[in-house]
């Protein structure tokens, strides 16, 4: 893309994400600033949140807790959903829930957000970092298989790596902006190495892969409910699991592991504090009630974005086959390095917030000395891919 087509790109956003009021009122709109993803709270935010003011509700049980538990089972069509404190809390629980235990080695992607790495970490497991697929830009089923095959020997209490000696107790795929991974694939593979998947499906909801939600796939599943998410808590996050006895120690390793009793206090582990406050659950309560309307509201954006991008010739990267996708983050991929810098340069300048996709994990200090393979394909998306602003506008 050269500069004239930036420009255009830049008008194109200001026109999509200014209100007509403003527009005609306003004769020079070029000072606004657009962000790539901000929550919209048009429906019963406010309401809820009063509600539980109002209760005195405002911190770790509550009728929201329970409501929002509900809401996510049923949009993940799970038989269990627990709510937590973050994203990042929901990974690390499930890592510990699936066996991972301190000296193990979990497999993921190196692309994708800090916390799916650093949760691995929390655990005392080291990441093993495997490539992406570039149309999902997800962990990649033929990657896996061939790192397993050449790595990896199955013995009867698990599945162990040949070169460090260490367990392989999780494999973490992640649902790149919302795209689905080509999760049924991963968990085949899985299965016969003998390895629980986690999905991290923190991007990812509301998304389907062959009829079946995000987060149905996984021994257990983690969402997040961050500001910057497809719908927000403030903060938060959720477990979800069709296993009754997981679910259940899930939300007693996360409330401190009380056992429960009217009086005493007696706790049976080193359990943790990561309750999702009743306050944070009204809030995504009112959201999880507008998703299909966000949801709506992004693809026409795309819409928009696509007729756009097809006539300067660059690549809009779409939903990949097989799956429905919930718009979180819409992406281009652009020619090279230096296309990349320029589009990010000139869009940024100009109020237009635009991100290139994250750095690979194994750039990072704490993680540079981790195992990989070839990642041929994450290092070519890493160079290319630029979100750019995608909030629904209800
Ligand atoms: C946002 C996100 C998380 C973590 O969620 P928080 O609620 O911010 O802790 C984990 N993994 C991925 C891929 C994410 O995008």
């Amino acid at each position: 893309m050269d500069i004239r087509n930036i420009n255009d790109f830049i008008n194109l956003v200001r026109d999509i994400y200014t209100p007509k009021h403003i527009k005609d009122r306003e004769k020079n709109i070029d000072g606004m600033f657009i962000p790539l993803h901000e929550p919209k709270f048009a429906g019963n935010e406010e309401k809820y949140v009063l509600e539980t003011i109002k209760s005195t509700f405002v911190s770790s049980v509550g009728a929201f807790v329970d409501r929002f538990e509900d809401d996510m089972s049923s949009i993940a069509q799970t038989k269990r959903a627990v709510a937590l404190v973050n994203g990042t809390a929901a990974l690390q629980i499930s890592l510990i829930l699936a066996g991972v235990k301190n000296g193990d080695e979990v497999l993921t992607q190196a692309l994708t957000f800090i916390a799916t790495a650093n949760s691995i970490s929390y655990t005392g497991a080291k990441p093993v970092f495997i490539d992406v697929d570039k149309d999902t830009m997800g962990l990649s089923p033929l990657a896996l298989e061939e790192f397993l095959s050449e790595n990896a020997q199955l013995q009867e209490d698990g599945c162990f790596n040949k070169k460090t000696g260490a367990r392989i107790s999780a494999c973490v795929p992640m649902h790149t902006f919302g795209f689905m991974c080509k999760i049924d694939e991963i968990i085949k593979i899985c299965k016969k190495w003998n390895i629980p998947v986690i999905e991290d499906a923190a991007e990812a909801l509301g998304s389907k892969f062959k009829d079946k939600p995000s987060g149905s796939f996984g021994m257990l599943s983690a969402f997040s409910f961050n500001g910057n998410k497809i719908t927000t808590s403030g903060g938060g996050g959720a477990i979800t699991t069709n296993d009754e006895n997981i679910a259940d120690k899930a939300k007693h390793i996360t409330t401190t592991a009380k056992t429960p009793h009217k009086w005493e206090y007696y706790h049976d582990n080193v359990g943790f504090n990561y309750r999702l406050p009743n306050l944070n659950a009204a809030l995504a309560c009112a959201q999880l009630e507008q998703i299909e309307n966000f949801i709506k509201s992004k693809k026409n954006i795309y819409n928009q974005y696509a007729s756009f991008f097809k006539s300067q010739g660059v690549h809009l990267m779409k939903k990949p086959k097989n799956s429905e996708w919930n718009y979180w983050l819409m992406s281009v991929l652009l020619d090279s390095k230096n296309d990349r810098n320029l589009f990010l340069k000139n869009t940024n300048k100009n109020g237009v917030m635009t991100r290139p996709i994250w750095q690979l994990m194994y750039r990072l200090p704490m993680y540079k000395n981790c195992q990989k393979d070839r990642q041929a394909n994450a290092e070519f998306l890493e160079e290319r891919i630029v979100n750019i602003p995608s909030s629904a506008i209800i």
